[in-house]
């Protein structure tokens, strides 16, 4: 198709989703990738790893008590990467050797990733991944601050919403789905709270672009934000 070849040929085309927790922007993400040809990169999971990492290496979850150079160590000890899916297309995510792909959606590490993720160190870490990961080719990645901070100058950006009740709705759908147990007020809950904390930090907070294109997905399908971002792409480089 025209639009796909086009995107092709533009080997450094960099796409910022950006927007609230449970929007379903990674889905959206990875397939606009596959769709067009592009590298789809999950920057909250790199959150997510980190988060582990530091659950792991015995760190709590009050904000204050976290002692910045102790995590700096843990920090440079930590081996964080995508490496290619062995079941299938795409890729997880690894820790030290360790594929950590189940263990970075639980509960626990959804309650406190906003929390690390708040951390000038922890970004700064993150942020070195991603500057690297999008060097290489042609990105989709999808988070919370890369149409604002990591990558200003992407060259389209969206910034994605939802209800809240649609999110968190979804999301206990999925963690069921995953034969795991899950209370959807616990859910909805995690949702408002990690926007209320992505929001409200000093360091790269959740804001949306102003060049940014806003998509409402509350009442939208997949398919529905599949036609609407086709006719965006071919509206900027058709
Ligand atoms: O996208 P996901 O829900 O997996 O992100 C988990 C958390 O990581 C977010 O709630 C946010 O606190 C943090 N994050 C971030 N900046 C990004 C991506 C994620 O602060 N670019």
């Amino acid at each position: 198709m025209f639009v796909y070849c086009i995107i092709m040929n533009r080997q450094d085309i960099i796409i910022a989703v950006d927007g609230h927790s449970s929007t379903g922007k990674s889905t959206f993400a990875k397939k606009v990738a596959a769709r067009y040809g592009l590298i789809y990169v999950d920057t909250g999971a790199l959150y997510r790893g980190v988060t582990l990492a530091a659950i792991r290496a015995g760190f709590g979850d009050n904000l204050l008590e976290i002692d910045v150079e102790k995590l700096k160590i843990v920090l440079s000890q930590t081996d964080i990467r995508f490496l290619p899916s062995a079941t299938g297309g795409g890729s997880e995510l690894y820790l030290n050797g360790e594929n950590i792909e189940r263990e970075i959606r639980t509960l626990e590490v959804a309650s406190r990733v906003s929390i690390f993720a708040s951390i000038p160190v922890v970004r700064e870490f993150v942020d070195s991944i991603l500057k690297e990961l999008g060097k290489k080719r042609g990105v989709v990645m999808d988070g919370r601050d890369i149409g604002t901070v990591v990558f200003p100058d992407a060259d389209l950006k969206i910034f994605m919403t939802a209800d809240p009740q649609v999110r968190a709705m979804r999301r206990y759908k999925e963690i069921i789905a995953r034969n795991e147990e899950a209370n959807y007020e616990d859910v909805l809950s995690n949702v408002i709270e990690r926007d209320h904390m992505d929001e409200n930090r000093e360091t790269a907070p959740l804001r949306r672009a102003e060049d940014a294109i806003f998509l409402d997905n509350s009442d939208m399908t997949q398919e529905d934000e599949m036609v609407w971002i086709e006719k965006i792409i071919s509206q900027r480089w058709g």
